[in-house]
């Protein structure tokens, strides 16, 4: 057996097929001018884009634009005038792309993954020819790769790749989000993928992490029925979140977009607003995105919807609002701190919020990303109170704001704990970052002590205290996270039914124990 990252749960056995190899290009034989392969490259990944939900489609038109920056395609023209061929042209040019972005920080060894496979798309336009990338065995079969780009994880079928197993990646990476979005399987940094030919059966656990490879009939039929159990309990329990001895916790979802919404749910925990921002020069008038908010709403009518505001910067750049080569742009001017720089951005977003909610009768809250003090909470809850929402709470993802969580708490309406970046600020450990994966691990003990610090603040005052990082998604640790005292958990739909059953199969007081157990 052999162990990597389980990053998005359940058991697969089947057929390994491997990811076709890189294509070989006669260098001279380009079939259109390379500026018509960036822009059939770009068009080709925002169609891939218009057909995929978030968070997919926002990775997706992240590459499209890289795709149709005036940088890239000035820096091949260079190449091309210097006397170079097309083809040549295009890799020079984007290893240069490549490394102008990462002179802007440490988060981009993980977009870079994103450029190559802009890289590859455009060459191959080039050359007339389409990307040998997916196998196609004519069966189901289990997907393995040395990588796989959020591209092609994205346009996975769910019935045809049984699972997913690659040697790098790390957990907090697009491709591991967007194959828990799609509930396949996955296993990334598993070093033993390297040795998996085409045509060896493979047993993937996504849940433990492992991969057998051969594995003897005894070994399939225990993991099969492990995982069968733990359907089993996970579609068991229906219903509103709460505990064995009923104490509710509020179980929502996190949206990225308002297409394919899971309108089951009890309500939305964390909107990601990104998605309307991203492909674009300049930022979507108030009335589109009062008409893209209202969506949202109409789907969850009744029940409450966690709006954020936008989180430029980092991992997440916008041309318009983020600031130009910042050395360390995680440490930058980004979530709350942009509306520094771009006040009217913030009140453009919280008017639009504002009048779709009075189009609409879903409850909406508003909560700012990256905020770091209670002055910041402050000036935020002030703002959304006099465009006239009511409920303006913060995302505590910044240690300061957990160790100072009463009196940030105290500012504003409600608390949500973002553990994907408190465990990233926390740890001092990029959360892109495949290496540092055990140190970004929300189970690490500082992480625990920082939520338990929030949500006690928050219950002394009589505030809610959710969590909507990935954390929230993981049955075992969401039992934790209760114990801890949060009053919310937001995930991904696929992960809800999971944790809904281990709430159930615990007392508050279990939870409790099981925290102090984690604290120490
Ligand atoms: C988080 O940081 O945990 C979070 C929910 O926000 P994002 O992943 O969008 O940064
Ligand atoms: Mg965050």
């Amino acid at each position: 057996m052999s162990a990597g990252i389980g990053v998005s749960p359940g058991v697969a056995v089947g057929i390994a097929a491997r990811l076709g190899g890189d294509p070989s290009y006669t260098e001279s034989d380009n079939k259109v001018p390379f500026h018509a392969a960036l822009s059939a490259a770009a068009q080709e990944l925002e169609r891939l884009a218009a057909s995929v939900a978030a968070p997919a489609a926002d990775v997706l038109g992240a590459q499209a634009l890289m795709a149709r920056d005036p940088v890239l395609a000035d820096r091949i023209a260079g190449h091309q005038r210097a006397g170079h061929p097309a083809d040549r042209a295009v890799r020079a040019g984007f290893a240069e792309f490549r490394e102008l972005l990462a002179a802007a920080g440490p988060y981009l060894a993980e977009r870079v993954a994103d450029l190559d496979d802009v890289r590859d798309r455009v060459l191959a336009h080039l050359h007339g020819t389409t990307l040998p990338r997916i196998p196609r065995p004519g069966y189901p079969f289990v997907l393995v790769a040395e990588d796989l780009s959020p591209a092609q994880t994205a346009t996975l079928r769910p019935g045809q790749v049984l699972a997913i197993v690659t040697e790098r990646g790390g957990p907090t990476s697009h491709t591991a989000i967007l194959a828990k979005a799609l509930g396949i399987p996955a296993v990334v940094a598993c070093p033993a993928a390297a040795t998996i030919g085409d045509g060896q059966s493979v047993l993937v656990d996504g849940l433990a992490g492992t991969v057998d490879v051969e594995p003897p009939a005894g070994t399939i039929a225990a993991a099969l029925e492990r995982e069968d159990r733990r359907r089993a309990a996970a579609t068991a329990v229906t219903g509103p979140g709460r505990t064995a001895d009923g104490h509710p916790v509020k179980l929502l979802v996190n949206v990225g977009g308002d297409r394919d919404l899971d309108t089951t749910a009890e309500g939305v925990g964390l909107f990601r607003t990104e998605f309307l921002f991203l492909d674009r020069d300049e930022a979507p008038t108030v009335d589109e995105q009062r008409a893209a908010y209202g969506r949202v709403f109409a789907a969850f009518a009744g029940r409450t919807v966690v709006v954020r505001t936008l989180d430029a910067g980092a991992d997440k750049p916008l041309r318009f609002a983020t600031a130009p080569r910042e050395p360390n742009p995680a440490l930058g001017v980004r979530g709350l701190r942009a509306a520094r720089r771009a006040p009217e951005l913030l009140d453009g977003q919280l008017r639009a919020i504002a009048a779709a909610a009075a189009d609409h009768d879903a409850q909406v809250w508003v909560m700012a990303p990256m905020v770091s003090t209670a002055a910041e909470a402050a000036d935020f809850a002030a703002r959304a109170h006099a465009h006239g929402l009511p409920t303006a709470g913060v995302m505590v993802e910044v240690p300061a704001a957990a160790l100072r969580a009463e009196q940030v708490a105290a500012a504003c309406d409600f608390l949500s704990v973002g553990t994907n970046d408190l465990a990233q600020y926390t740890m001092a450990a990029d959360r892109q970052h495949a290496d540092l994966a055990a140190l970004l691990d929300p189970w690490q003990p500082a992480v625990l002590e920082l939520v338990r610090r929030t949500a006690e603040a928050g219950a002394r005052l009589g505030k809610p205290v959710g969590v909507c990082g990935e954390a929230a998604s993981d049955p075992r640790l969401a039992v934790v996270l209760v114990g801890l005292g949060v009053t919310s958990l937001s995930m991904a739909p696929v992960a809800l039914p999971a944790v809904r059953a281990a709430l159930a199969a615990h007392t508050l007081a279990d939870c409790r124990r099981l925290a102090a157990e984690a604290l120490s």
